[in-house]
């Protein structure tokens, strides 16, 4: 079993934010910013891409419902939703899973980057809506 599996069925604890049928919402244990949460089905999937597009639909909305929660009761001013998918976007647990990172200031520990590159856009497009 993984260890969110793990936790979904009470063996490890986690500390839950949320939990219905279908889903569970428990605090990040890294805590990168105060409220860091994870958002995850309790079927267990690689990651969101194999899961079902309705329950992907729902767990979104769980995602939207914890995150409002999340942001108002730590008076955070916003957040991050974030989802890395496979090892090179930096998934380490291989459980579908929604980050719901919330932010306060510019000084919080939190950054992305997104860098420019000069590339050719309508070849991109090609290749994306190629069948
Ligand atoms: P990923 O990098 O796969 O998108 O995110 C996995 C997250 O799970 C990490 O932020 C990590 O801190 C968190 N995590 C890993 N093991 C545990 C655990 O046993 N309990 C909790 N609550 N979080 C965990
Ligand atoms: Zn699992």
């Amino acid at each position: 079993m993984c260890i969110f599996c793990e936790i979904i069925a009470g063996n490890i604890p986690g500390k839950k934010i949320y939990e219905d049928e279908e889903f569970l919402a428990i605090l990040d244990i890294s805590q990168t910013t105060k409220g860091h949460t994870l958002v995850m089905p309790k079927k267990h999937y690689e990651n969101f891409l194999e899961m079902p597009a309705d329950e992907f639909g729902r767990l979104m909305e769980t995602v939207q419902k914890t995150a409002a929660k999340v942001v108002e009761n730590m008076h955070a001013n916003g957040c991050n939703i974030l989802i890395n998918t496979n090892e090179i976007a930096g998934q380490t647990v291989m459980h579908a899973h929604v980050h719901i990172i919330p932010r306060y200031d510019e000084y919080d520990t939190v950054g992305f980057m997104f860098k420019p590159n000069e590339l050719d856009l309508d070849a991109i497009q090609k290749q994306i809506n190629q069948d």
